[in-house]
């Protein structure tokens, strides 16, 4: 079976050959096959939003997705939480000697697919060989360019007291799988990542007259570390009620079992939206009526204080603090 060899990565002729066979087949597009070094884009109005992001995710397989598809909806949804139309990603590639051309033809497939379906374009790449055991297997590098539509003030500083707080479905899918897979535990195979795109649904969001303040995807360190970053940044404190917050039974019990509380494990198809109280049921409509809000609830209050610090409004009806999380919870889960 063909083998990604030290001469993929040389700039000679094993090069180029992967370059037209692969990545010019899949991702074709007037902008890629420019073939310069730098790929030169049309005049972008208005603002731009930036975003970049390195993927590491062991297994690069997993229930739901793979690494590449991750890395398109990794940064495609990056650039949707500032409001901005996502255009453009490049694409760099860390690949291990060795590493199977079938394996990575899926993984550049799968990107190509998810771009179409996101509306993007992937207009410049690299792609690098290290020697076996110098890497495990494949990483990428993702950038994406978008452009923000004027008007739009979005950003984790400006929650503000009595804001709604809302979730866009069931948290802790995407860490959990991953685990599970890793784990190899049998009776999980029904959960998947929810691995996917937002822009559709942040689209939909923003065609309507709300005053939407923060959009912010809780990757890693989950639901709780986001909106302790949200309550740092804008100086408020946040209510979030346990009984309101969409949790699949799945996720609960393996959560159990490998000791994980899904308030703090990755997601990477969900959003947090904090918009202001008047506008939140009218939100919360827009997001059921998508394919990826159909869970989507309210679940917590902005306060004035305590500022920074997020507290969680039990089920039985006590509360505590959700901290910060100190340290790694789960390597390599994105
Ligand atoms: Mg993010």
């Amino acid at each position: 079976m063909e083998r990604i060899t030290m001469a993929h990565g040389s700039g000679g002729r094993a090069s180029h050959q992967l370059i037209h066979d692969l990545f010019y087949k899949y991702f074709q597009n007037d902008i890629l096959s420019q073939g310069n070094d730098a790929s030169v884009v049309p005049n972008i109005p208005g603002r731009l939003a930036v975003s970049t992001d390195s993927f590491v995710i062991h297994p690069i397989f997993f229930p739901g997705g793979d690494i590449g598809k991750l890395a398109v909806c990794g940064t495609v949804n990056d650039l949707a939480m500032s409001g901005a139309r996502p255009l453009y990603i490049t694409v760099a590639f860390i690949i291990e000697e060795g590493f199977l051309l079938k394996d990575l033809e899926k993984i550049v497939s799968s990107m190509s697919q998810t771009a179409k379906e996101a509306g993007v374009k992937i207009i410049t790449g690299d792609t690098k060989v290290v020697e076996s055991g110098s890497a495990d297997h494949l990483y990428i590098n993702t950038t994406g360019i978008g452009m923000i539509p004027e008007g739009l003030q979005i950003g984790g500083q400006y929650a503000r007291p009595g804001d709604k707080v809302l979730i866009s479905g069931t948290i802790g899918d995407h860490g959990t799988a991953i685990m599970a897979k890793r784990k190899g535990f049998e009776f999980s195979l029904d959960l998947v990542s929810d691995c996917g795109l937002l822009n559709g649904l942040i689209d939909q969001m923003l065609s309507i007259k709300a005053t939407i303040k923060v959009l912010r995807d809780p990757t890693r360190g989950g639901l709780a570390t986001t909106l302790n970053e949200i309550a740092i940044q804008s100086g408020v404190g946040i209510l979030l009620e346990e009984g309101s917050v969409p949790i699949k039974q799945e996720v609960r019990s393996l959560g159990e079992i490998l000791g994980l509380d899904p308030m703090y494990i990755a997601n990477e198809g969900k959003v947090i939206v904090i918009v202001d109280a008047k506008d939140a049921e009218q939100v919360l409509k827009v997001m059921k009526r998508h394919p990826m809000g159909t869970e989507a609830a309210v679940v917590g209050t902005i306060m004035d204080a305590p500022k920074g610090q997020v507290y969680l409004k039990t089920e039985i009806g006590g509360t505590r603090i959700l901290h910060m999380p100190v340290g790694e919870l789960l390597p390599r889960i994105c």
